[in-house]
């Protein structure tokens, strides 16, 4: 697969979120985007080792993104992006209606290299043009050295 191909995606994707908030929040996002597809996105931080960092699923009637409840900041809104990519691009659609699902799905499911790699652009970029409010400390200035983002 082709850079520019990834490149054209990257661009779609990103044209499909509504008006990034100012200043930047990632929940306010995230509503803004579930009243524009008309369908519930519910962010859901949780504490559970075993799963990744994030994870979204769709339950049949609604979209969940889970993310570790110990990842703060940038960390968690670019885990959080990571996810929203995915949903919007429909990369294997997860379903699960139940906890017990969810966990088994999350252990089998495993993205492609590429989806991954353009979660992660994707992530990066929406990062990057919204205006975030000035770094606050030593984690977030590390967690932004480690997503090599501005
Ligand atoms: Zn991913």
């Amino acid at each position: 697969m082709g850079w520019r191909r990834t490149h054209d995606e990257l661009d779609e994707l990103v044209a499909m979120l509504p008006p990034l908030p100012e200043p930047w929040d990632v929940a306010e996002l995230c509503r803004r985007l579930a009243d524009q597809r008309k369908r519930p996105l519910l962010l859901h931080p949780i504490d559970l080792p075993a799963l990744p960092f994030g994870l979204w699923y769709d339950d049949g009637e609604r979209d969940h993104v889970l993310y570790r409840s110990g990842v703060t900041g940038y960390h968690r809104d670019h885990v959080v992006l990571h996810e929203i990519c995915h949903l919007l691009a429909r990369h294997n659609t997860t379903r699960a209606f139940t906890f017990e699902d969810l966990v088994e799905n999350a252990a089998r499911n495993r993205f492609d290299t590429r989806q991954e790699e353009l979660a992660e652009m994707f992530a990066s970029r929406v990062l990057k043009s919204a205006r975030r409010p000035a770094p606050v400390g030593e984690v977030e200035q590390r967690a932004r050295e480690v997503f090599g983002t501005v």
